[in-house]
């Protein structure tokens, strides 16, 4: 007896020996203000909370996090720029979050109003203004969950520059992704009983995290729209990332070692948001119909009938055509990342361009010589190269031209702005009143 009990006492005094724990991590990514389920009827703002409650409920172990992305897409955002989104995002009970590149849209002084608004930390490690202070508060927050600390940092993509435009970031950067992380991956680890790297990243970025950084075993990324189908993992690390527009939740369930501060094991799973199938949690879809009824007005009138459905990149041509033949340029670009939705087969309404065109983006346009025309505007048609031409293209491609998905040069200019692009398409659907003939 008397053994038992020292035996007990030492025991207490022991270090703590390691354990294992559970953790659940809910997350979503680019949500890009789809207040509305999709023409697929998937996602909605009401059925995106409900599911999250669903799977949230009972679970002692969960956190909620998103990956960036959460505005820019629909009128609701465009008009009110982005704000609603993140007040109605507050019933989601996220845990933390990071900045994506959209977050910009509205120029850099619009995001601190989000992040002000945000009921919920939002960390991005590697950004930073001018005199080379972080933008956000802090780069990472130590969550504690099923007596674990979870140590969160975020990150934003090193391409900020190339997707966004220097008048709405002004001296707004990113910092070394890699090195930058790793920084403070170090400095938390000590506090941290599980490091999760939340970020806004690219696909080769992904790879970079995944290949090279082991103090990273676990990462919840977004900025790539389409999910990934199954976990990707690299010596016992693990990096997941659900579909865009609140069509899914992710759920990764891990069991983590907390002396070794990673994961020895864990399932991932992509969870549909189907609207057909969940109820709406009634307290979103009030504060979404508030907002969408602000805009219906506004955005409802009919426009057009398409005769068929146009995919993106079908709608990056119509787009071309629209602006020749409104500015009447000999030759038209549009960057297929810009395009933004569908056309659907039907009736038309204002609504379908706000969703193809929600950037607040201008046209713009310049007169080069044949010689100068980039070959991804030409397009193998064949132009005099001593005669002058007129290019009519956004001014983010504009700005962006040296970029793989813009015109591929540089030191092109484009003096003349004939107007927002958004007006410039709506006038030229409504001219057409049946398109895909
Ligand atoms: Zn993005």
């Amino acid at each position: 007896m008397f053994r038992r009990t020292i035996s007990l006492a030492l025991l207490a005094c022991a270090p703590l020996a390691a354990e294992i724990r559970s953790l659940t991590i809910l997350h979503t990514n680019d949500v890009h203000a789809r207040l509305l389920p999709l023409e697929n009827r998937n996602g909605g703002f009401a059925y995106l909370a409900a599911v999250i409650r669903r799977e949230r409920a009972g679970c002692t172990d969960c956190i909620l996090l998103n990956a960036g992305d959460l505005v820019q897409g629909t009128p609701v955002s465009t008009i009110f720029h982005g704000l609603p989104v993140y007040q109605i995002a507050n019933l989601f009970g996220y845990s933390a979050a990071t900045l994506g590149n959209h977050e910009f849209d509205y120029g850099w002084p619009q995001v601190r109003t989000f992040m002000d608004t945000a009921n919920y930390p939002v960390v991005t490690a590697n950004l930073a203004n001018g005199a080379g202070r972080l933008f956000t508060a802090k780069p990472y927050v130590i969550l504690t969950v099923n007596q674990l600390r979870v140590a969160v940092i975020g990150a934003m993509t090193e391409d900020l520059n190339i997707l966004s435009t220097s008048k709405l970031l002004e001296d707004v950067h990113t910092l070394p992704l890699v090195e930058t992380v790793r920084k403070y991956a170090a400095e938390v680890r000590g506090q941290a009983d599980l490091i999760v790297l939340l970020a806004h990243i690219t696909g080769p970025e992904e790879q970079r995290v995944l290949e090279t950084m082991p103090e990273i075993p676990v990462a919840v990324t977004g900025h790539i729209h389409s999910g990934l189908t199954e976990a990707m993992s690299r010596n016992g690390r693990v990096l997941v990332r659900v579909k865009g527009y609140g069509e899914e939740l992710g759920r990764l369930e891990l069991k983590v070692d907390t002396e070794k501060k990673a994961p020895v094991s864990w399932t991932w799973k992509r969870i549909p948001v189907d609207s057909t199938r969940v109820e709406p949690a009634a307290d979103v879809a009030r504060e979404v119909q508030r907002w969408e009824d602000e805009v219906a007005a506004r955005v409802d009138r009919p426009l057009a009938v398409s005769k068929r459905r146009f995919a993106k990149a079908e709608v990056k041509r119509l787009i071309e055509q629209a602006l020749c033949q409104e500015t009447g340029a000999n030759f038209a670009f549009m960057n297929l990342g810009g395009v933004r939705d569908i056309v659907p087969q039907g009736q038309l309404l204002e609504r379908n361009i706000w969703n193809i065109m929600p950037f607040d983006n201008r046209v713009v346009v310049g007169t080069f010589k044949g010689r100068d025309l980039p070959a991804v505007v030409t397009g193998g048609r064949k132009v005099e190269p001593d005669r002058e031409y007129t290019l009519a293209v956004s001014d983010f491609t504009a700005a962006n031209q040296g970029s793989a998905e813009n015109l591929r040069t540089t030191g092109l200019k484009f003096p003349n702005d004939v107007g927002l692009m958004r007006d410039l398409l709506m006038d030229w659907f409504r001219k057409k009143k049946t398109i895909g003939d």
